[in-house]
């Protein structure tokens, strides 16, 4: 239908603000795919756009590309179980806490340091962070505004003195889980309504494979996190081929050795 077409460049504030407009206008956003599709398997992310005020900024189209995309969009080689809201960027666990285009600064600072203040209203996204607690320790964030310190130093119009001083800006990562949600993975060509959440490898666990401490694995509050691989059914099939754990646990299970979950 036409009208899909224009609901293509309808920001999701848009959308929603059309679907209340009467009972036809309702029809069209929910028999429109991307919508329907957001709206049931990515309701965390819709939802923290639009009480972030996020939500004026990205059309209904890049979320349910976030949403049916599967490796992380940073690093390109993990699973992405996640959403870093301020740019609509599928990622993973790892890169969401450690790599440095997702860094989050507050708006105030931002303006601080690059006195681009009318810049960053006109052309970048400003999140409202919801107020709660984040990260291990549950530390507490207010209602602040920040913005993508990546989308930041993209700006053609910040000098080198800007630049530099963003770049040496250590803002708290807390601020990166405030602006982040979990995401499925919705495979398109999949049976509908079908999603993955990422699958962790059990035979690796308990065979404790996880790698040791090294430069690739971080810390958050101060506790060191290690990076557990999350894998897509399709990966994880793969990585079974070569696990011997877990190939002998599914043997000790299926052959009554063992059983599940032990
Ligand atoms: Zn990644
Ligand atoms: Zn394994």
């Amino acid at each position: 239908m036409l009208i899909w077409e224009v609901c293509k460049y309808m920001d999701i504030k848009t959308c929603f603000l059309f679907r209340q407009v009467n009972r036809p206008a309702r029809w069209i956003m929910s028999t429109y795919a991307p919508y329907h599709e957001v709206a049931t398997h990515g309701l965390e992310s819709l939802r923290a756009m639009l009480r972030t005020g996020l939500a004026r900024y990205f059309t209904m189209t890049r979320l349910y590309r976030a949403l049916c995309t599967e490796k992380c969009e940073v690093c390109d080689l993990r699973f992405g179980g996640f959403v870093f809201l301020l740019t609509a960027t599928r990622c993973c666990f790892a890169c969401l806490c450690t790599a440095p285009e997702l860094r989050v600064m507050l708006l105030k600072d931002a303006k601080d340091h690059t006195r681009l203040g009318g810049v960053i209203h006109r052309r970048m996204a400003v999140l409202r962070c919801i107020q709660g607690s984040y990260g291990l320790r549950g530390s507490e964030v207010g209602r602040v505004q920040v913005v993508s310190a990546g989308a930041l130093l993209n700006l053609a119009e910040l000098d080198v003195e800007g630049r530099t001083r963003v770049e040496n800006h250590r803002p708290r990562l807390l601020f990166r889980f405030a602006a982040s949600t979990t995401l499925p993975l919705l495979d398109p060509m999949a049976v509908q309504g079908v999603v993955q959440h990422g699958l962790r490898c059990e035979g690796c666990r308990v065979s404790n494979q996880y790698p040791r401490r090294s430069s690739s694995n971080f810390y958050i509050d101060d506790r060191y996190v290690p990076l557990r691989p999350v894998y897509s059914r399709a990966d994880y099939m793969a990585h079974f081929d070569t696990c011997t754990a877990a190939r002998r646990l599914w043997r000790d299970i299926t052959t009554g050795n063992n059983a599940p979950g032990d």
